[in-house]
């Protein structure tokens, strides 16, 4: 049987020289390998008590909205600054690749509310570091932290200790 693992692509030297990336669209073109993906994302939620599922723009909203909709959560949408219409409140931070500024609804989470966040891809943990901070910034809790691919030699989990973080394929 196969793996999450056999259906990532990894491309040497894209999007600059000596950076691997890891090509997840071959995880969704293939029905077997995204229902697997999805599958195996679930596992990790097995046991944990939450109220919603929130997704960075925007590889996390292919892989949290399905997981949302499996388990009967509402999905929050973490977009890149300047997409959501109504109020909303925003974080900047350094990603691998340069910069960036997310933002979600003000009204999205409730004070108590207990909030998983999901992404395709941790490397150096920027990203849901800033979209946790969003979360807390509005009263939400982070119970959880479930990534498809976990990049280990980056620095994710040392950058978000204190999280529960937990991703379905590592990559050195
Ligand atoms: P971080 O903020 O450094 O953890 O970077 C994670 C973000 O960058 C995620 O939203 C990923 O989608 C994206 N990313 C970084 N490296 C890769 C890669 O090799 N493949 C796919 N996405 C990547």
């Amino acid at each position: 049987m196969k793996s999450v693992k056999d259906y990532i692509i990894s491309i040497p030297d894209f999007p600059s020289k000596g950076i691997i990336f890891r090509d997840v669209t071959s995880v969704l073109e293939s029905p077997e390998g995204y229902a697997l993906a999805i599958d195996e994302l679930n596992k990790l939620l097995d046991g944990v008590d939450y109220d919603l599922i929130a997704g960075t723009e925007s590889r996390g909203f292919i892989f949290g909205a399905p997981l949302a909709y499996m388990n009967k959560k509402g999905f929050i949408p973490v977009r890149k600054k300047g997409k959501l219409p109504r109020e909303t409140v925003e974080m900047s931070y350094d990603l691998e690749y340069g910069s960036a500024t997310i933002e979600i609804h003000k009204d999205a989470i409730k004070p108590g509310d207990k909030v998983v966040l999901v992404d395709d891809l941790i490397a150096t943990g920027g990203t849901i570091q800033a979209a946790a901070k969003l979360v807390e910034e509005l009263g939400g809790e982070v119970v959880k932290m479930i990534f498809l691919i976990e990049l280990t030699d980056l620095g994710g989990r040392k950058l978000l200790e204190g999280y529960d973080v937990a991703s379905v394929v590592q990559y050195e």
